[in-house]
């Protein structure tokens, strides 16, 4: 028998933490919302007996809570690709994060970041390990550069962890493909339902909107503010914009400077670095604050962390311009409840340093996510077979509405948050 346990992501987006058999943990993420940040359960098992962890990828709501674990005697190999270290790293250290562990968290340090790396034990895609009682093999999940599905064998059954998943091959990563090729059945598959009950609209659509509406802002003598997410999202946006010929200079800021090198240094972990490379002789990096002061006095987009507007330079492009009707912010992703990418939709507000702001600009929210949508999802699922299904990092309608759409042939459980499920 082999008993999962939701720590997190039950019923809700974030801090994917699951618990096997009270010693192998799958994830170890935050969730991130308006009020801060919000840890797994993490008083439900002792850290100290757990023997290993397997990280599908680098986002915090995966990775964040690690270094409070350790805080707590978490002690053991952390399983990881290579690139997953290697942004988490990045992640972990960046200066917003550190600023919230220290409101929040004063129990640990930077110290704790710092032995959490020491732990990561780097694997390859398709390399078949074991470590005590328990088989593992990473494949890639098509998400983020590094992402990973995880298949587990233990006590006899097949677990398959899908973290995080997209089937579509982007300007960054190549989609999924492993649901097409796998040979062994599966007893249990938990499974990614973020988009459990919604379809994307079409990428190349949303892409011409995108592009018009920098346009129109360009001819009207506005500038365009584009909050972005710092992994893979920010480069994708790099590649595009770079490859439409506007009038006006294009700037990266923020954390995703790093992360765009992190990527260049290891170019075969992208889809494709030459394209990236060549945008990067026409997108700038901004270099200081002042820099940024000087750039906002003229017309250019400002590609910038961070993509929900929590924080990051974005905050000083819209501290600099919110009174601009003529500016233009187009979010590219999700908002949670909240943040003030929320805010700005709904209420045309921002809150930045502590000081609420009536923004005048045009606000516009785009679809380029990263994850699979509804359709694919039952398709990956159909293909793979599973026994039983357990849909989680979803918001409960998402969950729900996944587990009723797959044929009746497979069991489907949406878990609650601490549930402990038997097999
Ligand atoms: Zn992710
Ligand atoms: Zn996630």
């Amino acid at each position: 028998m082999v008993s999962i346990q939701f720590l997190g992501s039950a019923e809700e987006v974030g801090r994917s933490c699951i618990l096997v058999n009270d010693k192998y943990l799958l994830d170890a993420g935050i969730k991130i919302s308006g009020e801060g940040q919000e840890y797994p359960l993490i008083n439900q098992f002792d850290p100290r007996q757990i023997q290993a962890v397997f990280l599908s990828h680098a986002h915090l709501d995966h990775t964040g809570a690690l270094p409070l674990l350790n805080y707590n005697g978490l002690n053991c190999s952390i399983y990881c690709t290579k690139m997953t270290k290697k942004i988490t790293k990045i992640l972990l250290n960046d200066s917003i994060h550190i600023e919230m562990l220290s409101a929040t968290d004063p129990a640990y340090s930077e110290e704790n970041i710092t032995k959490i790396l020491s732990f990561m034990t780097i694997v390859d895609y398709k390399q078949q390990l074991k470590q005590g009682d328990i088989s593992f093999k990473f494949l890639d999940a098509g998400h983020i550069p590094g992402s990973s599905s995880i298949l587990l064998e233990i006590d006899g059954k097949i677990i398959l962890y899908t973290g995080d998943i997209n089937t579509l091959t982007t300007r960054l990563t190549n989609g999924m493909q492993f649901h097409k090729q796998l040979k062994q059945k599966i007893d249990v598959m938990i499974c990614e339902s973020t988009y459990g009950d919604r379809d994307h609209s079409v990428r190349a659509e949303t892409e011409t909107k995108f592009i018009q509406a920098i346009k129109n802002t360009i001819k009207k003598g506005g500038k365009v503010i584009v909050p972005t997410f710092s992994v893979a999202r920010a480069q994708e946006l790099v590649i595009l914009l770079s490859q439409q010929n506007f009038t006006v200079p294009i700037y990266l800021d923020g954390m995703a400077k790093k992360v765009t090198d992190t990527f260049l240094s290891e170019s075969n972990s992208i889809n494709n670095s030459s394209a990236l490379r060549q945008a990067l002789k026409i997108v700038q990096y901004v270099k200081s604050y002042q820099h940024r002061i000087d750039i906002t006095k003229e017309q250019g987009i400002f590609i910038t962390t961070s993509g929900m507007v929590a924080g990051g330079p974005v905050l000083d492009y819209i501290k600099f311009l919110y009174n601009d009707p003529k500016t233009a912010i187009l979010l590219t992703g999700y908002q949670a409840e909240g943040c003030n990418g929320r805010l700005l939709l709904e209420q045309q507000k921002a809150f930045i340093d502590g000081i609420g702001l009536s923004v005048k600009c045009y606000i516009e929210q785009f679809d380029f996510s990263a994850h699979a949508g509804r359709k694919d999802l039952i398709q990956v699922i159909t293909a793979l077979q599973p026994k039983k299904l357990i849909c989680n990092h979803g918001d409960k309608e998402s969950c729900l509405a996944l587990a009723k759409a797959i044929p009746k042939n497979i069991k489907t459980i949406v878990p609650e948050l601490g549930e402990i499920i038997e097999i």
